[in-house]
């Protein structure tokens, strides 16, 4: 028998379901019949008012250009249920699309362009967070391949020294874990099964954001104890070659690929004391300068929505030097945007034309 809840998601994952194919048919017939092309145009100079939203008319002559600045994370053929990934081939008609209609910046550029309210029509940055590997291995050709710019955001403890990220423990302890339940300890006790996959990707995400409420020696504790629980050998939950060494960081800068901070351990900024902060986004901007050899002028704060960091760690990152900062708050950025809290978008959309189609409908947003 279906419960009322099991009953009511089913019928929100229907209705979800209903959205995106009609978005699809949508998005499909505007790039069948060019009409994309006249909602670019529309887009460039038309924005959603921001105040009084409901009130006619919705729309405002655009105050100036707008930046979207795309975030991705790893890309690979995985096909990892536990840290999804952009496939290889998708990634590779995203760029494709993106050198064809949109102009792409680098972000160094595109942020002294904001400054001066000067932004090129379509502009787009293309950024990767924590320093995967594969980033080197499946995007780097493709990047290169389209003379795409890109700024890959280092969280520099796992680099080249064999250790992963604390999300990467979890989330390679629940891909490898055989135990059919896990109970939380301490004040977070709870006991969840682990039967499916479906229910460890609950557990996973339920997990992660009480960790993420921890500060650095107390989640790193809590961590031990979950991997612990779950059975799996320390860190034959991730593999050495998951992230990104210094020779490969190297090969890339030389074919102008950009790096900056996302801070050493990839700590949650707001839970920490200020001193902690400061060390975190100080010492893995000094980690990289001295390793490139070159200034590190931006910072991605880890996780990156609002309740992520604070005013305070917003003015520490920019008193280390920082020229700008980006988060995962969703939107893009006009002239009026703070550059220590830029916003970006994670592309979501396999369909190519789902993807484009979304990328001019945002800009409406700003
Ligand atoms: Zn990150």
């Amino acid at each position: 028998m279906i419960s009322f809840s099991g009953l009511a998601r089913m019928q929100s994952l229907k209705a979800r379901n209903s959205r995106r194919l009609l978005f699809s048919l949508v998005a499909t017939l505007l790039f069948r019949t060019y009409t994309i092309k006249f909602l670019n145009l529309f887009v460039n100079y038309f924005q959603l008012k921001e105040q009084h939203k409901a009130t006619f008319p919705f729309l405002v002559k655009r105050r100036t250009r707008n930046l979207q600045i795309l975030v991705y994370h790893r890309i690979n053929d995985e096909n990892d249920l536990f840290f999804p990934a952009t496939p290889i081939k998708i990634f590779e008609r995203q760029m494709d699309y993106l050198a064809h209609n949109f102009n792409v910046c680098d972000l160094e550029t595109a942020v002294d362009r904001l400054r001066r309210a000067d932004v090129p029509e379509n502009a787009v940055v293309v950024t990767f967070d924590d320093g995967y590997r594969d980033n080197y291995l499946n995007a780097f050709p493709i990047l290169k391949h389209f003379s795409i710019p890109a700024t890959i955001f280092l969280a520099t403890d796992a680099i080249d020294t064999g250790k992963v990220l604390w999300h990467d423990r979890i989330f390679g302890a629940f891909r490898k874990t055989q135990k059919a339940f896990l109970d939380m300890p301490g004040r977070m006790a709870r006991r969840y099964s682990l039967t499916t996959s479906a229910e460890k990707l609950v557990a996973q995400n339920e997990v992660l954001g009480l960790l993420r409420v921890l500060g650095g020696r107390d989640r790193l504790r809590v961590i031990d104890e979950v991997v612990s629980k779950l059975g799996v050998s320390e860190d034959s939950a991730a593999g050495e070659d998951l992230m990104l060494t210094w020779d490969q960081i190297r090969a890339m800068q030389k074919s102008g690929i950009a790096f900056g901070s996302h801070t050493v351990t990839h700590p949650i900024l707001s839970v920490l004391s200020v001193e902690e902060a400061r060390a975190e986004i100080q010492q893995s901007k000094s980690i990289i300068e001295k390793e490139l050899g070159t200034p590190i002028s931006s910072f991605a704060y880890p996780n990156g929505s609002k309740k992520d960091y604070s005013d305070e760690i917003v003015e520490i990152v920019q008193e280390a030097g920082y020229s700008c900062a980006v988060t995962t708050i969703f939107g893009t950025n006009d002239s009026a945007r703070q550059l220590f809290e830029l916003r970006r978008a994670t592309p979501w959309d396999e369909d190519i034309f789902c993807f484009g189609l979304r990328l001019n409908c945002y800009k409406l947003c700003a």
